[in-house]
């Protein structure tokens, strides 16, 4: 697949009925068109029966209607599925799919790589390529949605992925518009969520886009182990970073900033850590989620055992904190939180799913 042509995922509602009007099609040929994509899950455009011969001709010849191929799916012992997808120009992704009882989440990336090299991060030791297209985001949802069956639909999307969302914020405010649309996917904003080092000029901008959900990976109670953990803290550091939130009026206690603790061994998993974060939390309307290290060849750090775990989540409990130790999805699979490295790119040729 080359990306030789404009993919149809790349643009808004309103950027596609711009474009159609200006080549001489009705606007309202852009929504019928978007309402195959989304809302049918129909690609070819042969099969999109209620356009006209001159606009199929047309789309078949300088369109694109796909943005990623699905080149494999892992599964997991507990059911998480881990696709790895292929960009047009031959780049490697991956998206995670987390089956629950009542929902299923979707886990997507926005970078092929990231720049901010959070050192127990696996996507942070591959280095960064590129940011991905608005289709790409986009694509990942449609790809994934293709292995569920009728019944099951994507209930929830976060951004939690390869890359740092708020360095491609452009195309993840496309992506969040096209998957709020009534007319395309028609998800609720509630079942959004962007997740973020710390990039604070950008959080506001974020928040302005409606009621999505925020989540910050905070890591660690000190500076001095967060410039270690996520090197974007020696930029914003923690008062600036927590400053600014507690300061924030899209913030409230109905939607609060989900913070993501992930939990290594003698690095930030102590009782005086756990003491530290009610304090430093203070003012802001927010929620724990107490992760333990999902452990992987790049990086050096280990999980704690789980008494460990227990203790500083008690603690942060007692100490008033809103705070869930979470289950380890898809670690098997290298599909948890900080695994993905899209690491069998070479093999992409070679492997379909
Ligand atoms: S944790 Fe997130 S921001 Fe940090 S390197 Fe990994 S993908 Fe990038």
């Amino acid at each position: 697949m080359k990306a030789t042509r404009p993919s149809l995922k790349d643009f808004s509602r309103d950027a596609l009925r711009a474009d159609f009007k200006e080549r001489g099609f009705p606007a309202y040929r852009a929504d019928q068109v978007l309402s195959w994509i989304y809302a049918q899950g129909v690609e070819s455009v042969a099969e999109m029966n209620n356009l006209p011969t001159s606009l199929r001709t047309h789309l078949e010849e300088e369109w694109d209607t796909s943005s990623l191929s699905r080149r494999r799916v892992e599964v997991s012992q507990d059911g998480t599925q881990k696709f790895l997808l292929e960009t047009r120009d031959g780049a490697a992704i991956e998206a995670v799919l987390i089956p629950e009882e009542r929902r299923n989440t979707l886990c997507v990336s926005t970078q092929v790589g990231c720049p901010l090299a959070c050192s127990f991060c696996a996507t942070g030791a591959l280095g960064f390529t590129r940011n991905l297209t608005t289709g790409e985001i986009m694509d990942q949802v449609i790809r994934a949605r293709e292995v569920l069956s009728e019944e099951s639909a994507i209930t929830n999307i976060v951004f939690m992925g390869m890359g740092e969302p708020l360095l491609n914020l452009p195309a993840v405010t496309e992506a969040i518009g096209l998957l709020t649309d009534p007319k395309t996917l028609a998800m609720a904003p509630r079942r959004i969520t962007v997740s973020t080092a710390g990039l604070v000029p950008q959080i506001k901008p974020l928040l302005e886009i409606g009621p999505i959900n925020l989540a910050v990976s905070l890591h660690a109670t000190t500076d001095t182990v967060r410039d270690e953990l996520v090197p974007l803290n020696r930029r914003f550091p923690l008062d600036v970073l927590l400053g600014s939130l507690r300061s924030e009026p899209l913030l409230s206690r109905k939607r609060p900033v989900f913070f993501e603790y992930t939990l290594m061994r003698g690095v930030n998993d102590s009782l005086e850590d756990a003491a530290r974060l009610p304090e430093l939390l203070k003012g802001i309307p927010s929620k724990l989620n107490v992760i333990p290290m999902n452990a992987h060849p790049d990086a050096e750090y280990e999980p704690p055992d789980q008494a460990t775990c227990d203790a500083f989540t008690q603690t942060a409990y007692r100490a008033g904190l809103r705070v869930t130790l979470r289950r380890n999805r898809g670690a098997d699979i290298d599909a948890a939180c900080g695994q993905l490295a899209a690491r069998d790119k070479t093999a992409l040729s070679s492997v379909i799913s």
